[in-house]
């Protein structure tokens, strides 16, 4: 909005104050680009048609010809908007015996306040420490196969083991850990319900035990002084341990006392039958309404074949975080009062978008685009330009948009949310 007057010396109120019979005559379609045109300062000319567009300077190939929609973006792009991109890739790796992680929080990408993202591997035996945070954790297994442990809120234990596309989720304070398998370990991308998370903000049983009296540990464990000799010095965080045995003998163990908790903090994705499939693609929503425990965080795993597009549509509830698991794809958000940006995705990418905010997924590549979206939600919640444009008066929508009642006719009237149908 802060754009609006700055950037155009032709207003939006004298672009809105233009007669429906001068936008009939003109036609829709040229008044949009002249708008366009007018908040671009330069212009927005055709590359190859003049010299604006050169670029007679230092370039950076590689990052430019992933990034072609900033370099030469559509004419329908305006205004200035937030970025909403940050490649894993720029994150900064950890790397520990037994394993690495990175982050990109709100620190990396401003723009995404609600949701962060940890990219974690661990070898087969590497261990991500016992620990807690302030934040709920859901998870995505990328790689691999790896063990999980928790209690619950009664204290009761969970032991479980997760491969590729299972999910996990951890609520705020519930104590875990994550380790490796055989044959060779794991990665998965853990998101957390908080923007602001950092992974070196966590509740670490090594760094706890390295901070507190040893004295106190013995009389708080009824144990003597001595046991406590070789405890580490520092935080753990990842480190290299010892592949664990069979799943059951872990989980007889962990029960104790208080039996095995009834809850369960894994999901298999792969169970749930897919909530829509088309010939663009098709997508699978896990919410609470599926995976129970999930009440903080829900996701949408979206794959659109080449061609294909995640259709215009938006979200009522909670801004989109997304992970691009692979393929290629373009997303513009249009961000109101005459601003819009295209940015493109590629595997490792982390893209956001504002609660409300208007956006489609293109496939610009030629195989099958991957992506998650997720939601610091317990449910999912989308409306599309389809649905909206079919679900009102007709006439209505043609004195809106001059278009015939057959085009309106045509359009999808049930929310195939990825195109074609
Ligand atoms: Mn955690
Ligand atoms: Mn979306």
């Amino acid at each position: 909005m802060a754009d609006d007057q700055s950037d155009s010396k032709f207003s939006r109120r004298d672009f809105l104050e233009v007669s429906s019979g001068a936008l009939a005559g003109a036609g829709v379609t040229s008044v949009t680009s002249m708008f366009a045109q007018d908040q671009s300062p330069n212009g927005a000319a055709k590359p190859g048609s003049d010299r604006s567009t050169s670029d007679p300077g230092p370039t950076n190939p590689t990052l430019d010809s992933q990034n072609p929609d900033s370099g030469n973006s559509p004419p329908t792009d305006a205004g200035g908007v937030q970025t909403f991109k940050y490649p894993f890739s720029f994150a900064h790796k950890r790397l520990h015996q037994g394993g690495w992680s990175r982050e990109v929080t709100v620190r990396e990408l401003a723009v995404s306040t609600t949701l962060a993202g940890v990219d974690m591997r661990l070898t087969p035996g590497g261990v991500r420490e016992l620990h807690w945070h302030t934040a709920a954790e859901w998870a995505y297994m990328l790689y691999g196969s790896a063990r999980i442990t928790a209690i619950d809120n009664d204290g009761k234990g969970f032991v479980a083991d997760v491969k590729k596309d299972d999910l996990w989720y951890f609520p705020t304070g519930i104590p875990h850990s994550i380790q490796g398998l055989n044959p060779d370990g794991a990665e998965f991308l853990l998101v957390f319900d908080d923007g602001n998370f950092s992974e070196f903000a966590t509740v670490l049983l090594s760094d706890w035990m390295a901070h507190t009296p040893k004295d106190v540990l013995a009389k708080t464990l009824g144990v003597p002084l001595k046991a406590f000799d070789k405890l580490p010095q520092k935080e753990l965080f990842i480190f290299q341990g010892q592949v664990p045995g069979p799943l059951e003998a872990d989980q007889k163990a962990a029960a104790g006392t208080h039996g095995l908790s009834p809850s369960d903090f894994a999901f298999r994705t792969l169970q749930l039958p897919v909530t829509k499939r088309t010939k663009g693609g098709e997508v699978r929503v896990v919410d609470s309404s599926q995976f129970k425990v999930s009440t903080r965080i829900a996701a949408a795993i979206v794959t659109v074949h080449p061609g294909g597009i995640r259709e215009l549509h938006w979200h009522q509830n909670a801004d989109e975080w997304q992970y691009y698991f692979a393929g290629k794809g373009r997303m513009t958000v249009f961000a109101t009062g005459g601003r819009a940006r295209t940015m493109d995705f590629e595997t490792g990418d982390v893209g956001y978008v504002q609660q409300t905010l208007p956006h489609y997924i293109e496939n610009t590549g030629n195989t099958d685009l991957k992506f998650l979206e997720m939601f610091r939600s317990s449910f999912y919640q989308d409306l599309a330009l389809s649905e909206w444009l079919t679900h009102i008066p007709p006439e209505l929508v043609m004195a809106h948009l001059n278009i015939d009642k057959a085009t309106l006719d045509a359009i999808p009237r049930d929310e195939p949310v990825i195109m074609p149908e």
